[in-house]
């Protein structure tokens, strides 16, 4: 069947009575434990596959598919889906509800513990381009995106319901309170745009926070150039340490109090205020300071 074909025909998952009654008619318990708030929105639903950019001959990873509220939509956009499940008991749902869907796959694991190297090689050789998409269980946002981005996998997207708090401080900039080591480490890797902000009221059960979609557009090379990346974390990480410090301050608790004459001098080489705080410094600044630090052999050593 087209994709197509397959639109017109499916039933919905995400509707509030689909979900109760297959809730129901299985007897399953939520976990909070897993982050367990299925989508109920079919709008929202919309928004979030038209951001992935997907067609026939792209690829789609999804990580918790709960019910497969969302695996139905990527089904009916992407040429081929695979979807990772951490929770047993939702196995056999999915093979009811995903039962007219024959581009899915669904693998029962914790995505954190797979070899995705291994899995994008046997699963998504054959298509142009593979993007992550999903709903994620907000307990590990932050270790799943940062597996995804350090893996180094091949993808074009990753869009992603997220906290709402953690969407604005991936995508924020230089200057502002959510300004932090990790809207450094996403924007190197990618370009971050928030898709749509998501009441708690689409899920069942409620979340107790606001959610957005966030979509990141991977680069085709990192942002900065470096000549030690774990270096430039390493520097990202020491500038925020205490964000009511100033650069200076932390710079020298982290290389030792004896190197702040160096490093005051250093910090005038590149035109680096030592007076800052961490969190008003570019991207294009941290891998400057990375750079003349590791010139100058200091902070090698993680
Ligand atoms: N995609 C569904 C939806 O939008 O309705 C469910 C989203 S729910 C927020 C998160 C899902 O991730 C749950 O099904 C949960 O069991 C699953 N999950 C939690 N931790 C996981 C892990 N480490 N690996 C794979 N799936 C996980």
């Amino acid at each position: 069947m087209s994709n197509e074909q397959k639109k017109n025909t499916a039933v919905e998952v995400a509707t509030p009575s689909r979900t109760r009654d297959i809730v129901k008619k299985y007897g399953f318990e939520f976990k909070k434990s897993l982050g367990q708030n299925f989508l109920i929105d079919q709008n929202i639903l919309h928004k979030i596959v038209s951001a992935a950019e997907l067609d026939s001959t792209k690829g789609a990873l999804e990580i918790g598919p709960g019910i497969g509220a969302l695996t139905q939509h990527l089904a009916q956009s992407a040429g081929k889906v695979t979807a990772v499940e951490i929770d047993n008991r939702l196995i056999p749902i999915l093979r009811d509800t995903l039962a007219d869907e024959d581009n899915v796959e669904v693998i029962h694991a914790d995505v954190l513990k797979l070899d995705l190297q291994q899995l994008f090689a046997e699963r998504f050789a054959d298509v142009s381009g593979v993007s992550v998409v999903a709903n994620l269980p907000y307990y590990v946002t932050t270790p799943i995106l940062m597996k995804l981005l350090e893996d180094r996998l091949p993808l074009e997207n990753i869009v992603v319901m997220i906290q709402k708090e953690v969407a604005d401080r991936m995508a924020a900039k230089p200057g502002g309170k959510d300004y932090g080591s990790l809207s450094v480490a996403v924007q190197y890797y990618c370009v971050p745009s928030i898709v749509c902000i998501v009441p708690h009221t689409v899920f069942i059960p409620q979340p107790n926070v606001d959610s957005a979609v966030i979509k990141l557009k991977l680069r085709d090379k990192p942002a900065v150039e470096t000549p030690d990346e774990a270096h430039f974390f390493r520097v990202v990480q020491s500038s925020f340490a205490q964000r009511r410090k100033t650069l200076m301050n932390n710079l020298s608790s982290w290389l030792g109090k004896d190197q702040r004459e160096t490093l005051t001098s250093l910090l005038e080489q590149i035109g680096i205020d030592p007076g800052r705080r961490g969190e008003t410094l570019s991207l294009d600044e941290f891998a400057k300071l990375s750079n003349t630090l590791h010139g100058a052999g200091l902070g090698l050593e993680g």
